[in-house]
Parts: structure tokens; sequence; C-alpha cells
């Protein structure tokens, strides 16, 4: 495969204003630019442009591997209010929202999504892949997980990562699946404890913030898995998330993580997220960051906008999703959705006359209550002063 296969949704650079200087954005890397280099509108000059092109900074990066998502159980012990696989609120206004239908992956379904994908890798031209497990709740599927790494080893598999709640990673399953190729982990939090406890429930009852720290010390003792850190943003948590930072750097190894922050958002089901994008917001973003680095986790750094592997090009071009079922899915989230389904692993993609409007992308999804272009500009503010952070603390 070439880069020229993705120039229908290349990266897009940015520019964005700094404190002291403009950084470029490319899709290889960052550039440090000062108000000469541009022209009166803001746009870069073309001798600059040449030179960033000379450096490799434009080159977009070609898909090494093939991006497989499975999805092993679409059920899930927690009953978060905001999941994405909610079909509404709980009505009795409790913790056990109603969900999408329950499926789990079977060795005869693995068979058929390795067969799929293989035939996918084939007319991608890769010969590498890397599986992503999802859920539901992955954990509930153990030997699921287990079958599909180790009979991916004949397919290509090059590593394996795992979307997961970390309430049911036990060590002696996490070991398991790192000597299958699992190598790093992400999970979520919604605040300091007395809050993620609160929202990040059980769907029997109870809170889950001891439970996932415990479990990621006693894997971390074990593995080497790494850990993604996801930490939501919302209108119910977000003066805790100081603390959750400094609970989360005590109890850690700080140098297996990283971390970031993301605002969710409502995907239809009446969770509503009451939190603007304003200049404030920005402010709390980047104390986070600062703090986080200064802890010892990894914060990324800015990127350009890059299209999603798996779900912004169609009919499994460079990755795919499958559900528990063997349906295939356009994303994570149209995943068990009726009406969305986009074919089977058994049977290939529909014909395009009956899949269009089913091809969503994971970011079509999310509804803020503030426009689009304010969400950019946030951005640009959040990720313009943690490069002049990384910049002045000599990080970058
Ligand atoms: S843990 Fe994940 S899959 Fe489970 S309810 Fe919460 S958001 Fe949904």
């Amino acid at each position: 495969m070439n880069s020229s296969q993705l120039a229908d949704v290349a990266p897009r650079e940015r520019l964005i204003k700094g404190e002291k200087n403009w950084w470029f954005i490319g899709p290889r890397g960052i550039a440090r630019l000062q108000d000469e280099h541009l022209d009166a509108e803001g746009a870069v000059l073309p001798r600059v442009e040449r030179s960033l092109r000379d450096q490799g900074l434009f080159e977009v990066p070609a898909y090494d591997s093939y991006a497989l998502t499975v999805l092993t159980s679409t059920d899930c012990n927690l009953g978060c209010g905001y999941c994405f696989q909610n079909t509404e609120q709980d009505p009795s206004g409790g913790n056990r929202p109603p969900r999408i239908a329950h499926a789990r992956l079977t060795p005869e379904t693995t068979t058929s999504l390795l067969e799929f994908t293989d035939a996918r890798m084939a007319e991608a031209g890769l010969d590498k892949l890397t599986i992503l497990l999802f859920g539901g709740e992955p954990m509930l599927n153990p030997k699921g997980c287990r079958d599909l790494l180790s009979r991916a080893a004949d397919h290509g598999l090059v590593s394996a990562s795992m979307v997961s709640n970390g309430t049911l990673l036990t060590p002696l399953l996490a070991k398991e699946l790192a000597d299958l190729g699992l190598s790093s982990v992400q999970i979520t939090f919604d605040g300091d404890r007395e809050v993620h406890d609160h929202i990040r429930i059980k769907r029997s009852g109870g809170g889950t913030f001891d439970t996932i720290i415990a479990n990621m010390a006693k894997v971390s003792a074990v593995t080497s898995i790494r850990w993604s850190l996801r930490v939501n943003v919302s209108h119910h948590n977000h003066t805790g998330l100081d603390k959750l930072v400094e609970q989360l750097g005590e109890a850690m190894d700080t140098s297996r993580c990283n971390i970031y922050f993301a605002r969710v958002g409502d995907v239809g089901v009446g969770y509503e997220n009451e939190l603007l994008h304003t200049g404030l917001l920005a402010d709390s973003f980047l104390r986070w960051q600062r703090r986080a680095l200064e802890l010892g986790f990894t914060v990324a750094r800015p990127r350009a906008q890059a299209p999603c592997q798996t779900c912004s090009f169609r009919e499994g071009r460079f990755g795919a999703v499958v559900n528990a079922d063997g349906v295939l899915a356009s994303c994570w989230e149209t995943a068990g959705k009726p009406g969305l389904e986009v074919g089977t692993t058994a049977t290939g993609y529909l014909p395009s006359a009956e899949t269009e409007g089913r091809w969503q992308s994971c970011e079509d999804f999310y509804r803020f209550s503030d426009e689009d272009r304010g969400l950019a500009s946030f951005q640009n503010t959040v990720d313009a002063a943690l490069l002049d952070h990384l910049s002045a603390v000599g990080r970058l």
C-alpha cells in the first residue's frame, strides 16, 4: 500500500496560534512558525510551505497493518448512563439502562471473521493485523478473547489492544492475553473516586473506582501492559478532576500510562452534558494536562486532523468492525444497532445501494450543545497551550 491510497481522506494539517509563535501540525510532525512566515490572511507562505514539505511534514503515513475491531460480548456489567450502546435511559431511574441486543463471540464466528479478514487484508495489500478487543465489556467473554488472539497469530497478528472497564481484568487473564499479544488497555475514569462511583456504576449496584485501580496495579505487576487512561469530562465531574489526576498519580506507575481528557457528549440517549467549550474549560484541560505531565504520565502531542483507519473508509478498506454475532458495522458506535448493519463476515459487505446512509463514522454521533466551530477553536486553544508548555519545559 502507498500513501496515495489515502488521498481521498488524507489528514489535514493545522496551524494554531501559540503564545509566542504559531504551531504548524502536519501528518508527520510539528514546526514552530513566526508571523513573518504567514501572509496577511494568515496562510503559510509558499516558500515556507515548500520548506515544510521538504522536511517531510506533509507526508501522509501509510497504514502498515489492517485494523480489526471485534466485540467479544455486547453485554456489560456496568450501567453508565451515557453509553452509546444504551437504547434509552433506565426507565426506573436506576443503573440498568436497556442495551443493544445480547451477542457473544463463538469459535464459529471467529473462524468466519478471520477468513473475512484474510480477504480484506489481501485486498488492502497488508499482511499485518492489529486487533482491538471491544464490547460491551470484552472480559465478559474471556474465552472468546483468548480464542480470537491465539488463532489470529496465524493471520498476521502483530499486536492487540482492548477497551475495557477494568473491573473484571484479573492478573491471570491479563497474563494470558499479554502472552497472546495484548499490549495496551484503555480504561475510562469519570471523575474522582466519589463522582466516578456514581457514574461508572455496576448494573448490580456499587462503585468501581477502587476495583479498577486495584486490578490495574495487580495486572501491572505481572505483565508489561500499558494503560491508556481516558478521563471523561462533563458538568457532573469537572470540578473533581484535579483530585482525580492526583489519585491516579498516587495509585499508578505513571510511566506506563498515557492520559487524555475528553468531553463526553450525548449520542442520543438523553445524557446531556451542560459543559460548554469555553475558555474556562480550556484552562482546566491545560491544568490537568500539565499536572499529569509533572506526575510522569504521557500526554499525547496534538495531531493533524486524521481520518479514522477503521471508519473513515468504506467497506473495510483498511479496517473493519465486527459485532460478536459476525455482523459488520461501519464503526464502533453502530455495532449492534438495528438498521445499521453493513454486512456479515460470512457473506461480506452488502451492495452499496443497500448500505447508503449506514456508513457512519464515530465522529458523526456525538452531539455537543455548542457549534462545531466553537469545538475546533476550543481544541486549538488547548493544543496550542500544550505545545507552548511542552516547548517551555524542553519536551518538544
Ligand atoms: S463500561 Fe463501557 S460498555 Fe459498559 S456501560 Fe459503561 S460505557 Fe458502556
